[in-house]
């Protein structure tokens, strides 16, 4: 039987490289990936995912409005997919994540997410929320902190290199800029 796998970390602890090497894997063995992405992230154009060590590669957009289900079944009637792969899945709604356990538990192929466990405030985001409480399988990608622990946590700096309390979960064209820290660090800056 297929699983459904949720890949989650901190912010630049190596997703979308993890993602492009696993479905690059399926490539090489003729096999078909398909890749997801969340449409309003558009750092690197869009369609794209890319990763900062240089890997890149073609991928669907998905909105919040996405059926997921019927997109996936109208791909997989063209050609089977052998695997599916969603980056930034912490975009996902509820709603996204029950279609991807569709596709999973009644088309038997397997769905790998990758997404951002909780915002700068360490609250989670829907999609990471309902991936953490329903998936197969939860792996963990590790980065570190300034100090060499764990950074499980993300903290949004504003243009005067200030840790950010309080504002939207997903910022949209501005100029902050965000990293991974240990919950020591992310406690003493935020909480
Ligand atoms: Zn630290």
């Amino acid at each position: 039987m297929a699983q459904l796998y949720f890949y989650y970390s901190a912010m630049n602890a190596g997703k979308s490289t993890s993602l492009l090497q696993s479905a690059y894997n399926y490539t090489e063995r003729g096999m078909r990936p398909e890749i997801f992405t969340a449409a309003l992230d558009d750092r690197f154009g869009k369609g794209k995912v890319a990763s900062r060590i240089g890997l890149e590669s073609s991928a669907n957009l998905f909105t919040p409005k996405t059926d997921l289900q019927d997109t996936i079944q109208t791909l997989n009637k063209e050609k089977v997919i052998d695997c599916l792969f969603i980056d930034e899945a912490q975009f996902l709604t509820k709603q996204q994540v029950q279609q991807l356990i569709y596709v999973v538990d009644n088309m038997n192929i397997p769905v790998l997410a990758y997404g951002l466990r909780t915002d700068f405030l360490a609250e989670t985001f829907e999609g990471s929320r309902y991936l953490l409480a329903w998936a197969d399988k939860l792996i963990e990608l590790k980065t570190i902190c300034h100090c060499g622990r764990k950074a499980a946590f993300v903290v949004r700096i504003d243009e005067h290199g200030n840790a950010v309390k309080e504002g939207e979960q997903v910022e949209v064209g501005g100029n902050d800029r965000y990293e991974s820290m240990c919950r020591k660090h992310f406690a003493e800056l935020v909480w």
